[in-house]
C-alpha cells in the first residue's frame, strides 16, 4: 500500500467517524434519512468542505492534491464506502467536469477552476442531452460563434449539480457539418451570465441515488466571452476521447467502495444471525457467497488499480484499459451485491433498522455505475480497437513495467497532455500472464496457477484469431452482439492479467495475505468461470479457510476489504 494512502483515507475516515453509531450526523441512520428525503446529506458535504475535499481534484501543480489516479480513487472510496450520492454528488462530478480543462484548457482557465475548487466551488460537467444520450456526436445544444463572443442556444439534461455549481463544463456543436470536428467545449461562469438568458431547470427524481442533484439547465440566446472556449475550435470530441479514459478508469475504482461495505454488513449478518443451531456464516453456501464477493472486490480493485496506474505509466494505451473498466467492474459489483441481497435475505429490502443502509446502496449502485457511459458505450469504444489489438500486441507484446502493479510504488504526477486517443494497437496489460510460457516462471509456480495462466493464454489466442477475423461492419459501434462478447471477454482476461500481475509484483509487500497464491488462484479460477460459463468445482474450493479467515480478520478488526486494506469504522 503507498505509504501516504492511509492517511489520506485515515484523516476523512476521522471525520466521517463510526458508521454505525445512531448520534453519528454522518452515520448510517443519517445516509438513510438523506436519502428517504432526497437529499444529499447537508452534515456530509460540511465535513467534506472542511476536509477541503476538492483539493483533491486539482493537479498539484495548480496547488491541489491530485497525483497520482490510483490513490485518488482509494482516497474517494472512502466516501464512497459511507455514502455513492456523497461520493459522486459532493464529488467526482466535480472531477469529471474539471478534467476536460485539466487536459485542454489553457493556463488561465485552469487558474480560474483551480481557484474555484479550491475554494470549495462547483463544477457541473454538461455533456448529457436526452434526445441523444451517449452519442456524442449528435449532440445538439450550439453554440455560435459571433465576433468576440459564443451564443449559446439548446438544453442539457441529467447533469449533476448544475442548479447550484458556479462552473459548467460544456459540450457543445460549433459546426453544423456531420462528423467528430463539429463540437467544442465551452467553459461557462454560471455567475455571470444575463440571469434572462438561463434556466436552471427541473430536478430529475430517480430510483437510486435520490439525493442526487440531477438536474437540466436550458440557454436561450446566451451570449458567453469567446475566451470561454476550452481547446481548439472543434475538438471537443478529441478532448472528451482523452479526459474520459482518466475519469472512467479512476471511477468505478472508487465505487467498489459500495460493495466493501455492502461486504461488511453482509458478513456482521452472517456471523450474528443462527439458523439450524449455528451462524449462516458457517453454512457452506452463505460462506461461498461471502468469499465470492470478496473475490469479485479484489477483482475489480486489481484492474480499477492498474488502469489508474496505466495512466502515469503506458499512457497512450489507456483509451483501451479506462472502457475495460467501466464495462467490467459495474457488472461485477451488480453481481455480487445481487448475491450478498439473497444471503441477508428480507432484511436487504427494509428501510430501517442495522441493515437499511443496504437496500440504498442497492438502488444506488446501478443508478451510480450508469453514470458518465453506460457499458455498451464502453464496449463499443473498444471494438473499433479489436482487430489491431489482435493483430500487434496480443500474444507478441512486451510484458508491463512492474511498476504498472507496484502498489508500494510512487508514481511521477499524471501528465494529461501525453493520453492518446487511441491505443493504435499497443497492449501491454494481456502479456503479464505470458510470463508463465517462460520455463523459469512456471517452475516457480504452484500448478495450478501455472495452468491458469496457460487457461487466459489460450482465450487470448482463441480472441486474437475471431478478432483478427472480424468483418469491417463488425469493428463499428453499430456491431452486432457476437462483437459485444469479444470485448465482455477480452476485458474478463485484461483483469486475470492485473491481477496476475498485482500478485507477481508484490513479493516483498507488507500483506501476507497478498502475498500469498489463495487469492490469486481463486480471483483466476473465478475469472476462468465467467469465460466458460461451465461446470467448475467452484473458485473457493478448497481455498476457504485462507479465504474466509482473511475476511473475517478484516470484518472483526475493522479493515477494508480491497487491496488498501485500511481502517475503516462501523
Ligand atoms: C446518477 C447519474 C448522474 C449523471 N450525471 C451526469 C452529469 O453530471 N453530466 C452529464 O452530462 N450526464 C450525466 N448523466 C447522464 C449519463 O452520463 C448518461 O445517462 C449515460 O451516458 C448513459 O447514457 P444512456 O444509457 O442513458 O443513454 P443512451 O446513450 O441513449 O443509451 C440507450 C441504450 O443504448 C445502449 N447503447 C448505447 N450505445 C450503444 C452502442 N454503441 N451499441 C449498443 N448499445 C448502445 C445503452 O447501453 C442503453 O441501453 C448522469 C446519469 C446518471 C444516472
Amino acid at each position: 500500500m503507498p505509504a501516504d494512502l492511509p492517511r489520506a483515507g485515515a484523516e476523512l475516515q476521522a471525520r466521517l467517524g463510526d458508521a454505525t453509531d445512531p448520534d453519528n450526523p454522518l452515520g448510517y441512520r443519517a445516509v438513510v434519512a438523506a436519502d428517504e428525503r432526497g437529499e444529499t446529506l447537508p452534515e456530509g458535504e460540511r465535513a467534506l468542505d472542511d476536509y477541503a475535499l476538492n483539493a483533491e481534484f486539482v493537479p498539484r501543480s495548480l496547488g491541489g492534491r491530485f497525483t497520482q489516479a490510483d490513490r485518488f480513487a482509494v482516497t474517494l472510496r472512502t466516501v464512497f464506502r459511507r455514502d455513492p450520492v456523497l461520493g459522486l454528488g459532493y464529488g467526482v462530478s466535480s472531477f469529471i467536469g474539471a478534467v476536460p480543462v485539466w487536459t485542454s484548457g489553457n493556463p488561465d482557465q485552469r487558474r480560474w477552476l483551480a481557484d474555484l475548487l479550491l475554494g470549495n466551488g462547483r463544477v457541473a460537467a454538461g455533456y448529457t442531452e436526452l434526445a441523444h444520450g451517449g452519442d456524442f456526436s449528435r449532440a445538439s445544444l450550439r453554440a455560435t460563434r459571433q465576433e468576440n463572443r459564443f451564443v449559446i442556444s439548446g438544453g442539457k439534461q441529467l447533469i449533476s449539480n448544475v442548479a447550484r455549481a458556479r462552473a459548467l463544463t460544456l459540450f457543445a456543436r460549433t459546426d453544423d457539418a456531420p462528423g467528430s470536428r463539429s463540437h467544442s467545449h465551452l467553459l461557462v461562469d454560471l455567475a455571470s451570465v444575463p440571469a434572462d438568458r438561463l434556466l436552471r431547470s427541473r430536478r430529475f427524481p430517480t430510483s437510486g441515488m435520490r439525493g442526487l442533484l440531477l438536474g437540466g439547465v436550458e440557454f436561450h440566446d446566451c451570449a458567453v466571452p469567446a475566451d470561454s472556449l476550452v481547446g481548439e475550435l472543434g475538438a471537443g470530441i478529441e478532448t472528451v476521447l482523452k479526459a474520459f479514459q482518466v475519469t472512467r478508469s479512476v471511477f468505478p475504482g472508487m465505487a467498489t467502495g459500495v460493495l466493501d461495505t455492502q461486504l461488511r454488513l453482509a458478513t456482521r449478518f452472517a456471523l450474528a444471525r443462527t439458523l439450524y443451531g449455528r451462524p449462516v456464516a458457517d453454512l457452506p453456501q452463505a460462506r461461498t457467497v461471502l468469499i465470492e464477493a470478496f473475490l469479485d472486490l479484489l477483482i475489480s480493485d486489481c484492474l480499477a488499480t492498474v488502469a489508474a496506474r496505466a495512466l502515469h505509466v503506458l499512457p497512450t494505451q489507456t483509451s483501451v484499459y479506462a472502457a475495460a473498466v467501466k464495462y467490467l467492474v459495474p457488472i461485477l459489483l451488480h453481481e455480487a451485491n445481487y448475491n450478498l441481497s439473497t444471503l441477508l435475505g428480507a432484511r436487504s429490502y427494509l428501510r430501517e433498522g442495522p441493515y437499511a443502509v443496504f437496500q440504498k446502496n442497492t438502488r444506488d449502485l446501478p443508478v451510480a455505475m450508469l453514470a458518465h457511459a453506460s457499458g455498451a458505450a464502453c464496449q463499443a469504444t473498444v471494438i473499433a480497437q479489436l482487430p489491431r489489438l489482435a493483430s500487434r500486441s496480443w500474444l507478441t507484446a512486451e510484458a508491463p513495467p512492474p511498476l504498472l502493479f507496484r502498489l508500494d510504488e510512487p508514481l511521477p504526477e499524471l501528465d494529461f497532455t501525453q493520453l492518446s486517443l487511441s491505443a493504435k494497437g499497443a497492449d501491454s496489460l494481456s502479456a503479464t500472464l505470458l510470463v508463465s510460457r517462460d520455463d523459469a516462471d512456471e517452475a516457480s509456480m504452484e500448478p495450478e496457477l501455472a495452468a491458469l495462466c496457460g487457461h487466459f493464454a489460450a482465450e487470448l489466442s482463441d480472441l486474437k484469431a475471431q478478432c483478427e477475423a472480424l468483418p469491417p461492419r463488425e469493428r463499428l459501434a453499430t456491431a452486432g452482439p457476437a462483437s459485444f462478447d469479444l470485448v465482455d471477454r477480452y476485458a474478463t482476461v485484461l483483469a486475470a492479467n492485473a491481477c496476475f500481475g498485482v500478485w507477481r509484483h508484490n513479493q516483498d509487500h507488507r500483506s501476507q495475505f497478498l502475498r500469498g497464491t489463495p487469492w490469486v488462484v481463486a480471483v483466476l479460477r473465478r475469472l476462468a468461470e465467467r469465460l466458460d460459463a461451465g461446470p467448475a468445482p467452484g473458485a473457493a474450493h478448497g481455498l476457504e479457510q485462507p479465504l474466509f479467515g482473511e475476511l473475517r480478520a478484516r470484518h472483526d478488526e475493522g479493515r477494508s476489504f480491497d487491496l488498501s486494506d485500511s481502517p475503516v469504522a462501523g
